[in-house]
């Protein structure tokens, strides 16, 4: 393969190994002669898959018993909607701190009383507010961790007196988190763990509900997917096989917490590289910043260019940003 260094936000770069390791179940899915594009959801081979995958999953992130992890499909936007549709009954608190968290808490306003508790696009999302209290007659408190286009992330567990619920799309499976301090935590499968079309989510068992209004449809209802083990309907078996590989692939190279070492080390490189700069600056307050996203200016818009140019040439893909940051 071409030497090529991706730095899309999302769809992100897998782990090689994950990659091939997953190629030969395109042909010959366990030994069943079938290609798991084509396998049934609803056969032993894949059930075991299941299986396996739910248990590295719970395994990378310690995920206490109080959990139950789920496979959905569609990406993190139709999980804004699948939030507050099971969750939102009298009001919901939302970290407004950057575009997606913007996104889902609109979704939530289109169905109840839903509002920002603090915000910071007054500096186009460059930090992460502090100093807010949050309610205690919330049903929930909705947090963003990281802030894909806008490069901040919350890098500690929020410790939350109302059921806290957090977008992780774009840091999940990079660092440990203590899931216990999280009623759900939810991401599109695309940034940290494999490709898209699905999302991932964990949520507190006791807070399935089975009492939901009778408008919220079947399809939407996060009991219908737990209790048919992310069996309802035909799921994106290639997507969750990969995802399984990628778990693998942490479980060997030392888990989360190896994770979490390796991108402290890379980042402190290139932030370093940024601090030091008399030409690029880095975007974001420095108690902020991201592990996984890092926007960075040079002096002028057509510097910016130039350098996404000519990084591009030397094999350094997508460094342009996304067009609200750069
Ligand atoms: N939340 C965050 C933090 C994201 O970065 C993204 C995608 N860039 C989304 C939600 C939306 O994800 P999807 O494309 O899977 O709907």
């Amino acid at each position: 393969m071409a030497n090529v260094h991706v730095f899309n936000a999302g769809p992100c770069l897998l782990p090689q190994q994950a990659i091939d390791n997953s190629i030969e179940a395109l042909k010959n899915f366990k030994n069943t002669g079938i290609s798991v594009l084509s396998v049934s959801h609803r056969s032993k081979e894949w059930g075991e898959v299941m299986d396996e995958v739910r248990a590295n999953w719970k395994e990378l992130l310690h995920i206490p018993d109080t959990h139950e992890v789920i496979f959905l499909g569609g990406g993190a936007s139709l999980q804004f909607l699948y939030v507050a549709m099971n969750f939102l009954e009298n009001k919901a608190a939302y970290l407004d701190t950057g575009v997606w968290a913007h996104k889902a808490l609109q979704q939530a306003q289109g169905l109840g009383n839903a509002y920002a508790l603090a915000s910071s696009a007054d500096k186009n999302y460059s930090y992460i507010p502090e100093g807010y209290e949050i309610p205690t007659d919330l049903d929930y408190f909705h947090i963003t961790t990281n802030n894909t286009i806008y490069g901040t992330e919350i890098k500690e567990d929020i410790i939350s007196p109302v059921p806290l619920i957090a977008d992780m799309s774009s840091d999940i499976m990079s660092r440990p988190v203590d899931v216990s301090k999280y009623a759900m935590i939810y991401g599109g499968a695309q940034k940290n763990v494999g490709p898209a079309g699905m999302s991932i989510v964990i949520i507190r068992e006791d807070l399935i509900r089975e009492d939901l209004p009778e408008f919220v449809p079947t399809y939407l209802r996060y009991k219908t997917h737990a209790d048919a083990d992310s069996l309802y309907n035909t799921p994106n078996c290639w997507s969750i096989y990969c995802c399984g590989k990628v778990f693998q692939y942490l479980l060997a190279n030392g888990g989360l917490e190896a994770m979490a070492q390796r991108n402290e080390e890379k980042a402190a490189v290139l932030y370093g590289f940024l601090d030091r700069s008399q030409f690029f600056t880095a975007a974001v307050r420095k108690e902020d910043r991201s592990l996984m996203n890092v926007p960075f200016f040079s002096p002028s818009k057509e510097q910016d260019a130039e350098v996404a140019a000519s990084a591009k040439a030397a094999g350094f893909d997508n460094l342009k940003g996304h067009k609200s940051v750069g």
